[in-house]
């Protein structure tokens, strides 16, 4: 959305004005017209920038950020969430059982049951529910159920039979249909099967598409996020399989609901459709839409154990995929990046394991040596590293696009399924900007929350995983504003409170220099236009605003 012209000029005063880069003393006041910042300062100084009738908004000496931008989530992925059952808070399979049996009396005899976010580490029985199971409290209605990591999902019979599975199926390239010991389908499918069981599920009708991004937003508004890079599927491939093939479509009848920065990043195979979606709503770079950047993915997550690994998991079966898996020939992957790169688009590879993300690292380094010049290529996740990857993406200037409040889900298992030598090489951020890596944060959402506050806490406090890789409360709000809008290709117009900048900006209920708990968000600014005010009573939001 672009800045409005019209938006009428503010003074907010009265702030610490906090940006991650030093700023010098006797700033409290950041001027904004037609949409932009225009002046950064003391009062006096900053209100001699504006017309005379600029409205005064005291902060009361609340706390002046840039708005946050998350890097890396699924917009509509979050809108199909925000329709399904949320089995994320279950402890135990009959708690699964019950919720999922209640949902199904309220569906017709042919009618679906989703459940999401189901996670097998957080259930006593520590495992995930079978097809018996599910089919059990369904009554022959179709259930599936979305393993907390977006990437395993199981299915009842019927779903199952929806999809084409049965017990005789091969597994499809990229993907697992597993087995229980009798041969029968257990229900889970992982990687490439589970995307396939997925799009057997009915999409939701447009008009509760519509309504369920208006909540998105304001949610993403509530936590101050104001920029955002949003992942999007052109065909079957990617997390939501074939009901993702049209997400393309969907997204740019969807965007004028979005009133932040938006940079999209397209799931293609290749260049060519990028240039054609080019011509569409999803890339108008004056109206803060940029569509320039293409996603491939390397492997699967640490949650289901299919990120690709140097060594076996320490709590693997010992099995076939006992590494996990790359999930594209590297040969295939590095055809994609010439052809993106070459054609001047940006590429982000999915990595989470150390084998995959030195693949990527090493993909990137041939890519630059055969191809050299400019480019601002990211790696999502990053979540295992080795040393010489490390230095590898330092090296080549590779940005890490990272998610700290994975930290809050996964800290309870992490060092049983990577063992206790292993723990130390994730999530490793202190590492990363040593070597001198853009960090950016983000969330995956819907698989994370996109509370950007509670994941700078994660970055520094690091959730009981050790805290040789903790950041600084600073250098955590840098990942979510400078980082992020460096990663976004975007550093010199957001991203910090600069003079020119959109006026993307979050007011904080305190400091967070001292840490971030207890840290709200009282009001969110995008394009100098008040979004979202905390209710005043509870908060002492600030006032002077209509
Ligand atoms: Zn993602």
């Amino acid at each position: 959305m672009p800045p409005p012209p019209d938006a009428p000029p503010l003074l907010l005063t009265n702030a610490t004005v906090l940006d991650p880069s030093p700023r010098p003393a006797a700033c409290d006041t950041v001027a904004v017209a037609g949409g932009r910042i225009v002046a950064v300062g003391d009062r006096a100084a900053a209100a001699s920038s504006l017309p005379s009738d600029h409205r005064v908004v005291d902060l009361g000496g609340a706390t002046l950020v840039p708005g946050f931008i998350d890097a890396h989530l699924h917009p509509l992925p979050m809108c199909f969430f925000e329709h399904q059952l949320d089995l994320s808070t279950c402890s135990s399979i009959d708690e699964v059982l019950s919720l999922l049996s209640d949902r199904a009396a309220t569906e017709p005899a042919d009618g679906w049951v989703v459940g999401l976010r189901v996670d097998d580490e957080a259930l006593r029985e520590r495992r995930l529910p079978t097809r018996v199971e599910l089919d059990a409290v369904a009554n022959g209605r179709a259930v599936v159920l979305m393993r907390r990591d977006g990437h395993h999902a199981i299915g009842s019979s019927r779903a199952l039979a929806a999809a084409g599975f049965d017990a005789t199926t091969p597994d499809p390239p990229g993907g697992v249909i597993h087995h229980a010991p009798d041969g029968t389908l257990s229900g889970l499918c992982g990687e490439a099967a589970a995307q396939m069981l997925l799009a057997t599920v009915p999409l939701p009708e447009w008009d509760a598409f519509e309504a369920a991004l208006d909540r998105v937003v304001a949610a993403w508004l509530r936590h101050g996020i104001t920029g955002i890079s949003a992942m999007c599927q052109t065909s079957a491939e990617g997390p939501a399989g074939a009901a993702g093939a049209l997400e393309h479509a969907a997204w740019a009848g969807l965007l004028d609901r979005v009133p932040l920065d938006v940079q999209t990043i397209l799931i293609a195979t290749n260049a060519a459709t990028m240039r054609d979606l080019r011509q569409g709503p999803m890339h108008r770079p004056d109206a803060g839409r940029r569509l320039d950047a293409v996603k491939l993915f390397l492997d699967g997550t640490l949650g289901g154990r299919t990120a690709c690994l140097h060594r076996p998991y320490a709590d693997g079966d010992g099995g076939h995929d006992d590494h996990g898996m790359l999930t594209l020939p590297t040969e295939r992957a590095y055809a994609q990046l010439v052809d993106a790169h070459t054609a001047g688009f940006q590429v982000c590879i999915h990595a989470i394991g150390d084998r995959a993300n030195r693949t990527a690292a090493e993909l990137y380094a041939r890519l630059l040596t055969e191809h050299p010049g400019p480019h601002r290529h990211r790696v999502e996740h990053a979540s295992v590293l080795d040393d010489e990857t490390i230095d590898l993406l330092g090296a080549l200037d590779v940005t890490a696009v990272v998610q700290p409040i994975s930290l809050d889900s996964e800290s309870a298992w992490l060092a049983k399924r990577l063992g206790d030598e292993r723990i130390d090489r994730v999530y490793p951020f202190r590492a990363l900007l040593d070597a001198g890596v853009t960090v950016a944060g983000s969330s995956d959402a819907p698989i994370e929350s996109s509370d950007a506050l509670a994941a700078m806490d994660c970055a520094v406090d690091r959730r009981g995983t050790g805290l040789h890789h903790a950041l600084t409360p600073v250098e955590a709000l840098a990942l979510y504003t400078q980082g992020a809008a460096r990663a976004r290709q975007v550093e010199d117009s957001t991203g910090t409170i600069d003079d020119g900048h959109r006026a993307d900006l979050v007011v904080l209920s305190r400091d967070p220099r001292d840490g971030f708990a207890g840290v709200d968000v009282l009001a969110t600014y995008t394009g100098g236009q008040l979004r979202y005010q905390a209710p005043a009573q509870a908060t002492g939001a600030p006032t002077g605003d209509p």
